[in-house]
């Protein structure tokens, strides 16, 4: 539970990996998870993108891991998505019902990281298809 702002968020994404089969250990599953400013992340990401992308592509193949779009890896042009999105306002709209105020977005929350455990390899189809929501 540490650094989680509220603990149905941290059951939320808990829930979420298992239904994707994704077995995890407490251990693990914190690596995903960097709460800092999503700006700070975003910045240090670009640093590493290219990085990561070769030892994902290494590890797993020259192919979208995330398979959501019906025109998946139509081209084969691939990035690296992050499985819990560095900021999302996902949860503030699905689980605490928050409404956009006075012309504003509902806030985001900052919450993936930039570890490795947490990207993935997408196509360019599922990649803009998913943006910051949480498959
Ligand atoms: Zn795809």
């Amino acid at each position: 539970m540490n650094n989680f702002e509220y603990k149905e968020d941290y059951d939320f994404f808990l829930n979420k990996l298992a239904k994707n089969n994704i077995p995890i250990f407490k251990k693990e599953y914190y690596k995903m998870f960097d709460f800092r400013d999503s700006k700070i992340k975003r910045e240090e990401f670009d640093k590493i993108r290219n990085d990561i992308f070769k030892k994902l592509v290494y590890k797993y193949g020259e192919k979208c891991q995330l398979n959501i779009h019906k025109d998946c890896s139509k081209e084969k042009i691939f990035d690296v998505d992050h499985y819990i999105p560095l900021s999302t306002n996902e949860l503030n709209k699905i689980i605490r019902g928050m409404k956009p105020k006075n012309g504003k977005k509902v806030p985001a929350q900052s919450f993936g990281s930039n570890d490795i455990s947490n990207l993935r390899i997408a196509c360019k189809r599922c990649n803009a298809f998913k943006k910051h929501k949480i498959i």
